[in-house]
């Protein structure tokens, strides 16, 4: 068993007390039978003088002598014992007939009381078989003896009870010490126990832990001040985490890949970003493992090396290969004794950088296609001949009308791309039904369907989305002129508008020439054309699906196409209704029918 501290506090605050106590038991005792004996041996002798002195007032008769040592040995409660100068015995208190007592002469303190007039000598009695004090005194005047025993045994066996008595006494006293002494530890231990308990709870991390406090002593104030400790301890720590998981946040909305590296090359954090850039997969444990078993690209560990070996901050652009390929932008700084490395996907900007740059050159090219033509028109009609021209100088003139149209076209296109792009921030957002936009649309489209000897159907049932009425008009116009454009004569286009799973579902379909599948992902890409000829020819600019998908987007909606070449396309567009009431009545549904028009 382990003994607390509070057990040894005990012992240590009792044994002083039981040493103590034994000590003095065990002088007093041996004093007090040393004070006894003395005090025995005193009165013996004392009463041997008396009786000596009586003896020798005598004459005395032996019967006399006898009679007087009778009457008083059960006074005085000692044996008493008259022996005659040769020795006999001539009176004896506890012999009835002294004749049948041997010769005392020789008895030790009878020998020492004739020589020195007195003696105290303890010794066993053979007559009467017990342990006896003497005390031998010489009468005065004479050679006889008196001598008086006491029963050694009576006074040490009462000297015995007295020392049982102490010794029970004590050991109660000390007994009593020792409970007391452990009470009062007890006391003390427990409030120590129960702060021991709260300080074992908070080294686990439980920071709720408290004591309960009682009183005002020195264990009662430690325990406030240990409440204290905890609750600010508590509150930093709350204060760190918040910090902590603000920083986590921030750092895990970035679109920078963020890893920081301690100086044993181990990552202590790495954010979603940065396990994005570097291929890693989503659920895969950063934090704890050794930068070189997650990175394999040696020019990143060189930057994170370079970086720690306090090159300063340290930069480069690295193909990462993935996959997919990136290019990423590496920044290395050392920040105390570890790295920091911050990481870019520079692959979107670029990839949009390109864009940009084809399409300069696409609109210069677009551009300078009908410019040209302008020009050749121009250059001709200077030439009077030409101009005086009954059939040449229209057609020239035609020519020049054809493609300042398409130049008209083409740039009211990129205006149109380049504002939905820019500032799609001011596109009014207006609750508006789409069916009403889709058939204005096919009703100003009918006479060119005629015209190309196509039959244009409509059938538009009421759905009401939020957004931009010209900006929807210019989707719808741009799918139905394709569809006309690109569907020979005696084809049909058919435009169905119907709410569908909490989106206005739009079909532009037609039995036209039908893309080819492969170019069925780049179709809206700007200017990818099929059949460049055609398009131009038709007055295509080869940005009107561009503009369909953006501006689509824009109303959260999206835009997919089906289509077999030489069968037909279908394009759908699909734009969430705007939330509010439910179309009631017939004043909103429109006309439902389907209408040729
Ligand atoms: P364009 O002005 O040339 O029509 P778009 O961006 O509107 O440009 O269309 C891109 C290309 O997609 C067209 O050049 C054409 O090749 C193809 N295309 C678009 N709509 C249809 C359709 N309904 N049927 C067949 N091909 C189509």
């Amino acid at each position: 068993m382990r003994l607390g501290w509070a057990g040894k506090a005990a012992i240590a605050a009792s044994l002083p007390v039981v040493v103590g106590l034994a000590a003095f038991l065990l002088v007093t005792v041996d004093r007090l039978g040393r004070v006894t004996r003395e005090n025995l041996e005193r009165s013996l002798v004392r009463e041997a003088h008396g009786a000596a002195r009586a003896v020798a007032r005598g004459p005395w008769g032996p019967l006399e002598m006898q009679a007087w040592a009778r009457l008083l040995g059960p006074e005085t409660g000692a044996r008493i014992t008259v022996i005659g100068e040769d020795g006999t015995v001539l009176a004896d208190s506890d012999v009835e007939d002294v004749s049948t007592l041997e010769n005392h002469g020789q008895r030790p303190e009878v020998i020492e009381a004739r020589s020195k007039g007195s003696a105290i000598v303890p010794r066993h009695s053979r007559t009467v078989g017990r342990d006896l004090l003497y005390a031998a005194v010489r009468v005065p005047d004479s050679a006889r003896v008196v001598r008086m025993a006491r029963d050694l045994d009576e006074a040490q066996q009462a000297l015995r009870t007295a020392s049982r008595t102490f010794w029970f006494v004590a050991v109660g006293v000390a007994g009593a010490g020792v409970l007391i002494a452990a009470l009062l530890a007890r006391g003390l231990a427990r409030p120590l126990g129960e702060l021991t308990a709260a300080a074992r709870r908070v080294e686990a991390g439980d920071f709720s832990a408290r004591v309960y406090p009682r009183g005002r002593d020195e264990v009662a104030r430690l325990g406030h001040a240990f409440n204290k400790m905890t609750g600010q301890l508590q509150e930093t720590l709350a204060r760190a985490e918040a910090e902590a998981a603000r920083l986590s946040a921030v750092l895990e909305g970035m679109n920078e890949g963020v890893v920081a590296v301690d100086a044993q090359e181990r990552i202590s954090f790495g954010n979603g970003a940065a396990r994005e850039i570097l291929s890693l997969p989503p659920d895969t444990e950063i934090a704890g493992k050794r930068i070189y078993e997650l990175v394999r690209e040696p020019r990143i560990l060189g930057l994170v090396q370079a970086a720690a070996s306090g090159r300063g901050p340290v930069e480069a652009e690295i193909r990462h290969d993935g996959p997919p390929r990136r290019l990423v932008q590496v920044r290395a700084a050392p920040v105390g004794t570890g790295v920091i490395l911050v990481l870019r996907d520079m692959s979107r900007l670029r990839r949009l950088e390109q864009m940009r740059t084809d399409f300069v050159s696409n609109v210069s090219h677009e551009l300078r296609t009908p410019l040209a033509s302008i020009a050749a028109a121009v250059e001709t009609l200077q030439d009077d001949a030409a101009r005086g021209d009954p059939v040449e100088g229209p057609r020239f003139v035609q020519m020049i009308q054809r493609n300042l149209r398409r130049l008209e076209a083409l740039l009211d296109d990129i205006l149109a791309l380049s504002r939905l792009e820019s500032r799609p921030e001011t596109l009014p957002r207006e609750p508006l039904d789409l069916a009403g936009v889709v058939r204005a649309a096919c009703e100003e489209l009918a006479e060119r369907a005629r015209q190309a000897g196509v039959a244009l159907a409509v059938r538009a049932e009421r759905s009401r989305v939020v957004g931009d009425a010209a900006t929807l008009r210019r989707v719808v116009d741009n799918l139905v002129v394709n569809a006309i454009t690109y569907t020979p004569q005696g084809g049909r286009v058919d435009v169905a508008l119907e709410p569908r799973e909490g989106a206005a579902v739009l079909d532009v379909s037609d039995t036209g020439i039908g893309i080819p599948e492969e170019d069925l992902d780049r179709i809206f890409e700007r200017f990818y054309r099929v059949d460049k000829a055609r398009s131009r020819s038709a007055g295509g600019t080869g940005l009107g699906l561009a503009i369909v998908k953006h501006a689509v987007g824009l109303h959260g909606g999206v835009v997919e196409v089906r289509s077999k070449l030489a069968r037909g396309s279908t394009f759908t567009v699909r734009i969430p209704l705007a939330a509010g009431p439910a179309p009631t009545g017939a004043a909103d549904a429109g006309a439902p029918g389907e209408t040729a028009v």
